[in-house]
């Protein structure tokens, strides 16, 4: 297989990679989620993915636009608390934005997930800074299209949007937040690592590992 397309299989397994991140690191998602929210974005997320991949294992998706759709739709009525509604918008939001696809270019697959961020920017109206999953999410996109534009494998470009997810990730330690539970918080939110930046990160994470798995 060449590195210019991949196909929604390969997808469909990057799902179901993210299934298995969010829930091997269920316990500490909520542990950060314990020091400035409710304590549930590890068992939130973990119990939304594996409600996905149930949802996939009955079925086979035949396109794009069929497979975010249940996934989206999974999460937002699986899930509690934000994390069940942003996900689930991002996910719905890529599916609508691809259409009735069964393979993936670079670009294809940038305007997807970009699309996917302007609908948990429509829900959260996070911006940078905001201490949200936005700070993992518009810099790994950003480091995406940027690879992509330069003429990079979706492998390589799918590796920087993981490396810059983490920087943002990082990032939110420091923050007071201003979105969501934790901005009741003020200050005392700072010291923190954000949960949703923190599963945003695990997102590109399982997209780079699988994209880099199937590399021909
Ligand atoms: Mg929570």
């Amino acid at each position: 297989m060449s590195d210019s397309t991949i196909p929604l299989e390969t997808l469909v397994a990057w799902l179901r990679r993210f299934t298995e991140l969010v829930t091997d690191q269920r316990a500490y998602l909520t542990e950060l989620d314990s020091a400035i929210g409710d304590a549930d974005h590890g068992a939130n997320m973990s119990r939304g993915m594996n409600a996905v991949v149930e949802k996939l294992d009955g079925a086979t998706a035949g396109a794009a636009d069929e497979l975010f759709k249940t996934v989206g739709m999974t999460l937002v009525t699986s899930v509690g608390g934000a994390s069940g509604p942003l996900y689930g918008t991002f996910f719905l939001r890529m599916g609508m934005s691809a259409g009735a696809v069964d393979s993936f270019d670079g670009p294809a697959l940038g305007s997807a997930l970009r699309a996917g961020l302007e609908g948990v920017v429509a829900r959260g109206k996070a911006e940078t800074g905001d201490k949200t999953m936005y700070d993992a999410m518009a810099p790994a996109l950003d480091a995406y299209d940027a690879a992509i534009a330069g003429g990079e494998s979706i492998p390589d470009a799918a590796a920087a949007a993981f490396a810059a997810a983490e920087t943002g990730r990082d990032a939110t330690e420091p923050l007071v937040a201003r979105k969501g539970r934790a901005s009741y918080l003020g200050e005392r939110s700072a010291g923190h690592l954000d949960p949703g930046a923190t599963s945003t990160a695990l997102l590109f994470q399982a997209l780079a590992e699988t994209v880099a798995e199937k590399r021909g």
